[in-house]
């Protein structure tokens, strides 16, 4: 029975997830699991007794993002699961403390409890993928927890909290980053990607042209996200250039302020042109 239950549930994690995101051979495999936001952009803030090392990003400041990388679950299935033993299994994530990744573990233990007998590795998944997040009180501001070993090494070794069951838990939820300092920079650089990945797949109706086109044939103004495609831009670009009027290289939609960025006319325009509008 464990061996049919085994793998009616692996197939239809197959078929409800893609490759990308579930892996399985020989008894071990991998979820990658994408926590919901209630609110995006979700504001992120940083410890302020720990300088980042970037002068980019001030202590304490607070940075909104769209997207955040994935826990990673990897698993391995025992040859009494379901009927009696739980998936041996580890979760990691670079932007979630260490205890933050032991409260998830011991949720996942509780998730089992509740059902032994039952496989598991979808409710799993869902809670990780829904309600994580809210189960941990990350909603609108994620504040990124100090928690690295330099700065807690004392009080895990001295510290009456370790409990005897610490060393399995340690091994059991791993905080991926090695650095403090690198944890922003990443989930900005992660979410740059992602927006930007979004944005070339996804269809926009030109507002000169009126033709439903790519994003990665499109320009999007910065500041009021207003998007035409690359042909009537450039012509848009070229024709104020070219009457000499290059204070008005705003944004086409009436009433909107926004001006193109340097590299956006560059993009857009012939070189003599640019010439003429760097000027
Ligand atoms: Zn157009
Ligand atoms: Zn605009």
């Amino acid at each position: 029975m464990n061996q049919e239950d085994r793998e009616n549930e692996l197939l239809a994690l197959e078929s409800i997830l893609d490759s990308a995101t579930f892996k399985f051979n020989d008894s071990t495999g991998r979820l990658d699991i994408f926590p919901q936001l209630s609110i995006s952009p979700i504001k992120i803030h940083v410890d302020l007794n720990c300088g980042t090392g970037n002068d980019d990003f001030p202590n304490g400041e607070l940075r909104g993002v769209n997207f955040l990388p994935p826990y990673e679950l990897n698993f391995s299935l025992p040859e009494n699961y379901p009927a009696s033993e739980s998936p041996k299994f580890n979760l990691s994530c670079m932007w979630l403390s260490t205890s933050q990744l032991n409260k998830l573990c011991r949720k996942l233990d509780e998730i089992w409890n509740r059902n032994t007998g039952n496989v598991i590795l979808y409710d799993w998944y869902q809670f990780l993928q829904e309600e994580s997040l809210d189960f941990l009180g990350i909603t609108d501001i994620l504040h990124l927890r100090n928690e690295f070993p330099s700065a807690t090494n004392d009080s895990r070794i001295n510290g009456a909290s370790v409990k005897s069951q610490s060393r399995n838990e340690f091994r059991r939820a791993i905080q991926t980053t090695l650095n403090y300092a690198e944890i922003l920079p990443m989930l900005l650089k992660y979410d740059r990607e992602k927006c930007r990945e979004n944005f070339i797949t996804a269809i926009f109706a030109c507002n000169i042209c009126f033709e439903d086109k790519k994003g990665m044939d499109c320009l999007q103004f910065k500041d009021c996200g207003h998007v035409y495609c690359k042909k009537c831009i450039s012509s848009y670009f070229e024709i104020h250039i070219t009457e000499g009027a290059i204070s008005s290289l705003i944004c086409p939609e009436p009433e909107c302020k926004t001006t193109a960025l340097p590299n956006q006319v560059k993009d857009a325009v012939k070189q003599h042109l640019y010439d003429r509008y760097e000027k």
